[in-house]
């Protein structure tokens, strides 16, 4: 009753109705393959001879289709697709204070190039999340914003952040396979902080990235002087990688030219891609990493100025 199911002799299509049946099919079938918009595994399957023999299909299970907002922030479930996504924060930034959804602008903003229509219209922020490309348009953002994720599975429910460890490797992601990702918590941001996201593509629309970001800076309560910073990078590593050096400089010192020139030699010293790295363009990327830095300082100097 609760779960529609086709057989073939080479697959079997499995649409659980409710999270207990798709956590228990999770249990089950160890090596089957979650759907959600299928932008991915389409192309796995169509154009790389990938062979899922067990498919569960979970893109209408209502649990995963959430959208909320609470006190401090946004739950969005990991079925969501990102029209959908876009159409809400959309939403959220014309009803909640300005100050408060500086990350929501940076993601709707991100969205306008994420892939084209066709695409946003069936893919999910969770397929985005789990498929952990190292040029994730997504990923970078939700780890400067220092989203969470729920996951869940027959045992229960765990909370992780969005950050170096929940990247394992390339395409890797700490997720067990009977491990099901339901929803992302997105902060609003205070009015000491400041968040911007950056993208290059080899063409402005529907195309993928060659480096994106994500960056957040929080200030001290009267002052210039950075308390807490996040540079989360796409297309420099295996994985989106933060920029942890800089960070680590970063913090204590005043938002002023000294401080940027510094920042970008470290930037430099841990992010530089030598001869040869895989992707090519290293000069290119490594000096799209330092014009996107500098682009982010001087948008939080205008708006702290
Ligand atoms: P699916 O293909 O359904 O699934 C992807 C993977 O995630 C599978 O392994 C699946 O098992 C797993 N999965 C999905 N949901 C869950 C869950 N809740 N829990 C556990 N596992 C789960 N990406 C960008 O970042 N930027 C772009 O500009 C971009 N452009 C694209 C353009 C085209 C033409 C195409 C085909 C793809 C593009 N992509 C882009 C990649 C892709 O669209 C995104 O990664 C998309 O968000 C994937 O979501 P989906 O719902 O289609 O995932």
């Amino acid at each position: 009753k609760d779960c529609v199911v086709f057989r073939s002799d080479r697959v079997k299509w499995f649409q659980p109705l409710t999270m207990d049946r798709l956590l228990y099919l999770k249990r089950t079938y160890p090596k089957a393959k979650m759907i959600m918009g299928n932008t991915e595994i389409g192309i796995e399957v169509k154009f790389k001879d990938q062979y899922y023999p067990v498919f569960i299909n979970a893109k209408h299970i209502h649990q995963l289709n959430g959208l909320e907002v609470s006190d401090t922030g946004v739950h969005i479930g990991a079925a969501v697709t990102l029209s959908r996504l876009s159409f809400f924060l959309t939403k959220q930034i014309k009803e909640q204070e300005g100050y408060k959804t500086k990350i929501l602008k940076a993601i709707t903003e991100m969205l306008g190039w994420f892939a084209g229509i066709q695409i946003r219209n069936v893919a999910t922020i969770g397929g985005n999340i789990v498929t952990a490309s190292p040029i994730s348009d997504l990923n970078p953002l939700l780890m400067a914003a220092q989203a969470t994720l729920d996951i869940a599975s027959v045992d229960g429910i765990r909370t992780v952040k969005v950050d170096d460890s929940f990247f394992k490797g390339y395409r890797q992601i700490d997720l067990d396979f009977k491990e099901v990702l339901t929803s992302i918590y997105i902060p609003f941001t205070q009015k000491n902080e400041h968040f911007y996201g950056f993208k290059q593509a080899q063409r402005k629309e529907d195309d993928i990235s060659i480096v994106n970001a994500g960056m957040f800076v929080k200030f001290g309560e009267e002052n210039n002087i950075v308390d807490d910073v996040r540079l989360a990078f796409g297309g420099m590593a295996a994985t989106t990688v933060l920029a942890m050096n800089t960070m680590k400089d970063l913090i204590g010192s005043i938002w002023d030219q000294y401080t940027m020139d510094r920042s970008m030699k470290t930037l430099l010293e841990e992010l530089a891609l030598p001869p040869g790295a895989p992707g090519g363009m290293e000069q290119y990327r490594t000096s799209l990493v330092l014009g996107f830095f500098v682009k982010f300082f001087m948008k939080v100097n205008n708006d702290i100025n």
